[in-house]
C-alpha cells in the first residue's frame, strides 16, 4: 500500500514517561507505516524544555499559531520533587497553560464510547463534550477575612480618579469576602471557540450560568453569547442542524442527567472543574478521555485528557511488563490527522483517521485490552495485553480494515 501524504506540517509536541514511551511505539507501529508523515517535532520532555529555559514550549505555540493544527503528549508540571528528580533551572510552569495562553483557547474534554465500558448513567448514549473557561472567576479572586464589625465596599476607580462603589455588607460580627473578575474579552473568545467548535462537530452546544441571581456578573456572561450567537452563527447553525441552547446552571444538570448525551456543554470556570470530574469519571476512565484545545481563531491542539501516567513510567523503567492504555493517545493522533486532512482537503488522510479510530475501538470490543478496562469491563473473556501488545493488536485490526 501506498502511504498517505501530506501538504502541510502537522506541530508535534512529545512529552514525558510513560506516555512519551507510547508516543513512540504509536508513531512507529500506527503512523508511519501508513502515512508518509509530515511534522514540525517540538520535544516539550522536562529535560529539553529545562535545556532551551523552555523556549521550546512557546516556540511549540506559535508554530500551532502557523499552522493550525497540534497534536501533543502528556508532559510533566514541575513540583518541588520534579526540581530535585530532573535538576531543574527552574519550576517551568505547566506547558498546557503556555500553550492555551498564547492560543487564547477553550479545552474540550469528550469520553470515547466502547462497548463493555458502560457509563454509570444507564442513558449517556453518547459522548458529552465539556467545555470549561479556563479564565478568572475564583481562580483569580482576592479574598479577605473580616476580623470584627465594619463596613465592607467594592470598589472601582476609573483611570480618571472617579470610583464606584457598592455594598457587600455591613458586618456587625467577624466573617469572609470575596472579588473576583472576568474580562469581556476573554469571555468573547470562550463563546466563539464554543461556537466554532460545535460547528465543526456538528453538535448543539447547551450554556449555562446562575443569571437569576448574578444578575451583572453571570448575565454577562449569558449576553456576551447571546450577542455573538445572532450576529456571527445563528444563521450558519441552522444550516448544520444544531442549536445553541441557554439555561440556568442547576436546570442544566438536571437535564444532563437525564440526556443520553451527543451535545457540548460550556462551563464557567468552577463549573467546568467540576463538572468535568463528574462527566469523565461517569464515564468510566480517564484514560478514555480525548482534550482538544481550540482558539477562537480556529487552531487545535488535540491531546489525552490524562497526565504522563509516573507510576507506570518508574515500572518500565524497573524492567518491569506494563499495561498502560493508549487509546486517548492514539485518539489525539487521529483527532489533528483528521483536522489536517479536512484544512488541506486530503480525504484519504481523514478516513485514515476514522479507521484507526473505528479499529481501536474494535479492538477492545473483541476483548483486547489494557488493564485499567479490564477491571471495569462488563465483557467476559478478557485478554489483557501489556502496553505494546495491544497497539501491535490495534494494528492488526487496521490492517485488516484497509
Ligand atoms: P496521571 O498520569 O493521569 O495518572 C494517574 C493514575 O491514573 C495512574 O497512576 C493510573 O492509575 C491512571 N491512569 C492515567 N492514565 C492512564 C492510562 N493511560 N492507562 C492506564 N492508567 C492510567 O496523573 P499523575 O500520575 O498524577 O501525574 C503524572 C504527571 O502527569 C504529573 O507530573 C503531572 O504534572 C502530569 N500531568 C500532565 C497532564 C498533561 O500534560 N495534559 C495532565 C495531567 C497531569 P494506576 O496507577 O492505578 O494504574
Ligand atoms: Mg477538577
Amino acid at each position: 500500500m501506498e502511504k498517505i501524504k501530506m501538504t502541510t506540517p502537522l506541530v508535534e509536541m512529545d512529552g514525558d514517561e510513560m506516555t512519551r514511551i507510547l508516543w513512540k511505539i504509536i508513531k512507529d507501529e500506527l503512523i508511519y507505516p501508513f502515512i508518509d508523515l509530515k511534522s514540525e517535532y517540538y520535544d516539550l520532555g522536562l529535560q529539553y524544555r529545562n535545556e532551551t529555559d523552555d523556549k521550546v514550549t512557546f516556540d511549540s505555540a506559535y508554530a500551532t499559531q502557523k499552522y493550525g493544527v497540534a497534536v501533543k503528549c502528556a508532559t510533566i508540571t514541575p513540583n518541588a520533587a520534579r526540581m530535585t528528580e530532573y535538576d531543574l533551572k527552574e519550576m517551568w510552569k505547566s506547558p498546557n497553560g503556555t500553550i492555551r495562553a498564547i492560543l487564547d483557547g477553550t479545552v474540550f474534554r469528550a469520553p470515547i464510547i466502547v462497548k463493555g465500558i458502560e457509563p454509570c448513567v444507564k442513558n449517556w448514549k453518547k459522548p458529552i463534550t465539556i467545555a470549561r473557561h479556563a479564565y478568572g472567576d475564583v481562580y483569580k479572586a482576592s479574598e479577605m477575612k473580616i476580623p470584627a464589625a465594619g463596613k465592607a465596599e467594592l470598589v472601582y476607580t476609573a483611570e480618571d480618579g472617579t470610583e464606584i462603589r457598592e455594598l457587600i455588607h455591613n458586618f456587625s460580627e467577624p466573617g469572609i469576602i470575596q472579588g473576583m473578575h472576568n474580562i469581556n474579552g476573554s469571555i468573547e473568545s470562550f463563546a466563539r471557540s464554543c461556537f466554532n467548535y460545535a460547528l465543526d462537530t456538528k453538535q448543539t452546544l447547551w450554556f449555562a450560568t446562575k443569571d437569576t441571581i448574578s444578575k451583572k456578573y453571570d448575565h454577562t456572561f449569558k449576553d456576551i453569547f447571546q450577542e455573538i450567537f445572532d450576529a456571527e452563527y445563528k444563521e450558519k447553525y441552522d444550516a448544520a442542524g444544531i442549536e445553541y441552547f441557554y439555561t440556568l446552571i442547576d436546570d442544566a444538570v438536571a437535564r444532563v442527567m437525564k440526556s443520553e448525551g451527543g451535545y457540548i456543554w460550556a462551563c464557567k470556570n468552577y463549573d467546568g472543574d467540576v463538572m468535568s470530574d463528574m462527566v469523565s469519571s461517569a464515564f468510566g476512565s480517564l484514560a478514555m478521555m480525548t482534550s482538544v484545545l481550540v482558539s477562537p481563531d480556529g487552531k487545535y491542539e488535540y491531546e489525552a485528557a490524562h497526565g504522563t501516567v509516573q507510576r507506570h513510567y518508574y515500572k518500565h523503567l524497573a524492567g518491569e511488563e506494563t499495561s498502560t492504555n493508549s487509546v486517548a493517545t492514539i485518539f489525539a493522533w487521529t483527532g489533528a490527522l483528521r483536522k489536517r486532512g479536512e484544512l488541506d482537503n486530503l480525504p484519504e488522510l481523514m478516513t485514515f483517521a476514522d479507521k484507526l479510530e473505528a479499529a481501536t475501538i474494535k479492538t477492545i470490543e473483541e476483548g483486547k485490552m489494557t488493564k485499567d478496562l479490564a477491571l471495569i469491563t462488563s465483557l467476559e473473556n478478557v485478554t489483557v495485553l501489556n502496553s505494546e501488545d495491544f497497539i501491535k493488536a490495534i494494528r492488526t485490526t487496521l490492517e485488516a480494515s484497509l
